[in-house]
């Protein structure tokens, strides 16, 4: 049922050159489900060279019939969602349901860049002089090549592919090599909807071959890129040195401030499910919980208590809340943590530990008064942890949340208006939520500050970076 993933270039479904391939393991199992193709250096030229084609065609289709093929896309993946979670549950680890989720949130992203498509207005400037105008144009920048990780295989690849194509650029999209098959489906429902050959490429291989060889690759213009810190700042120096536009949306470890004044019944119930979404393994992740001493134990009490009811297994079965982590990397790095918050004196209110033998399951992990030299309070978790620290003072909660370098999302919880501004204007994040869960819609901007990146993902400003503004200045003879 799972199948072999092959790379899209030029309008086709193709082998490798070389036809060399690489094995796909399920994550719940351990077990190879399937391969995928390995693009080497012919393949890049190939997907180069109709890239470059794709451009030259795509650019001049309207904006009208671009929008129209794009919802075509969109309305494919909602038909094919039934089909496509499993293949994302069984490559990646998440539940089904979340899988679905992803799927039919990849629907609305494509319908959403689809409308701004036609949105990419110029504008005209009033000039100094009778019978002149200033017009300013927006063009698309040119082929793009996009690389996205493995958490959302779907997600992270359908903002940066919508927004490429709404703004008439081609694309190559080099997609996680650990999740291959449900990004490819994606790539399915464009080619499928009617996006010409050449416009859209997929390639898999060795990540950072592929990187080196297409960000300085003259066909290519602007370079997007989900990921870890550490990779984004290689790669933005690479792009820095030939000069290629950059979107990067990087690591995040994100501060949930929570007031004395908070619901904390419901502040403990919502981010305890959100914590565990996707076994954390999610860049928006609530992290570090600070929560003010009048309510600290109660608070405390109540999210270890929803932890507890959280049910780890495969995400193919419907009673499964939490699925297995993406790769054995992940729940190693789960362990190494643990044992460091237990050396650091932290105190593990529950989880913990490894689940069974087989595939990567982890438990749910409270850790609370972790000192903030811990490798868990400096390092992204990306896994099912959880981390509660008491503050006093409004002022002490601000310099905990803005001690680190990153500066993604982050989260608040108060019942006074005050509060909440104050909080929204001392927290340096790219993103703030505050009394309920509201990132990472199409129509909202996503991305950070600081090591967290820059650009945007989301909403109007997502589409910016994908255009040049042209200044034309004409007199009439
Ligand atoms: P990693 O840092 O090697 O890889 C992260 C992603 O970057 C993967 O998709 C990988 O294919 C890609 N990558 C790595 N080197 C690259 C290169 N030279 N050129 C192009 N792409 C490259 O390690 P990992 O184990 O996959 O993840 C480790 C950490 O990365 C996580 O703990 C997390 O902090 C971060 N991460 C963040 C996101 C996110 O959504 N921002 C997603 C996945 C991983």
């Amino acid at each position: 049922m799972y199948p072999d993933t092959l790379l899209f270039i030029d309008g086709a479904w193709c082998a490798s050159a070389s036809g060399r391939t690489l094995p796909v393991v399920n994550p719940a199992t351990g077990k190879q489900i399937g391969t995928l193709a390995y693009a080497e250096r012919p393949d890049l030229d190939r997907a180069l060279e109709a890239a470059r084609k794709g451009f030259a065609v795509w650019r001049k289709i309207s904006a009208f019939e671009r929008s129209k093929i794009m919802r075509k896309a969109a309305n494919l993946m909602r038909e094919r969602a039934d089909m496509i979670a499993p293949l994302l549950t069984m490559e990646q680890g998440k539940t089904l349901a979340e899988a679905k989720g992803e799927t039919l949130a990849g629907a609305d992203v494509i319908d959403w860049f689809a409308e701004e498509a036609r949105r990419t207005y110029g504008r005209v400037i009033p000039a100094r002089a009778e019978g002149v105008y200033q017009l300013v144009i927006k063009e698309p920048v040119g082929p793009v090549a996009a690389f996205t990780p493995w958490n959302f295989p779907i997600n992270q690849v359908v903002r940066k592919l919508s927004a490429a194509l709404a703004a008439g650029c081609s694309i190559i999209v080099k997609a996680p090599e650990e999740t291959p098959a449900s990004p490819a489906e994606l790539i399915r429902a464009y080619a499928d909807a009617g996006v010409p050959p050449g416009v859209v490429n997929l390639v898999y291989g060795n990540p950072a071959e592929i990187s080196s060889y297409l960000i300085p690759h003259p066909v290519i213009r602007k370079i997007s890129f989900t990921g870890s810190t550490v990779v984004g700042k290689q790669l933005a120096a690479l792009a820095g040195q030939y000069m290629k536009r950059v979107t990067m949306e990087l690591g995040g470890h994100a501060p949930v401030i929570i007031f004395d004044d908070a619901d904390v019944e419901l502040a403990a119930r919502t981010m305890a499910g959100f914590k565990y979404r996707n076994a954390g393994q999610v860049c928006i992740s609530p992290t570090r919980f600070l929560v003010q001493e009048g309510i600290y134990n109660s608070f405390v009490e109540k999210f270890v208590a929803a932890t507890k009811t959280v049910k780890v297994g495969d995400g193919l079965d419907s009673a499964t809340t939490m699925g297995a982590l993406a790769n054995p990397r992940r729940s190693r790095a789960m362990e190494v943590s643990v044992e460091d918050a237990q050396k650091h004196g932290g105190n593990v209110r529950t989880g913990g530990h490894r689940i069974g033998d087989q595939g990567n399951f982890f438990e749910p992990t409270v850790i609370t008064e972790l000192p903030d030299d811990a490798q868990a309070m400096n390092v992204e978790p990306f896994g099912p942890l959880a981390l509660i620290n008491p503050f006093r003072t409004f002022d002490d909660a601000v310099k905990e949340a803005n001690r680190l370098p990153f500066g993604l999302a982050a989260y608040a919880w108060t019942r006074s208006a005050k509060t909440a501004n104050a909080i929204a204007s001392s927290v340096e994040t790219g993103m703030m939520t505050i009394n309920h869960l509201g990132l990472a819609l199409p129509e909202v901007p996503f991305g950070g500050v600081k090591d967290s990146g820059y650009g945007s993902e989301g909403g109007s400003e997502a589409i910016e970076p994908y255009l040049n503004p042209k200044f034309v200045s004409q007199a009439g003879l």
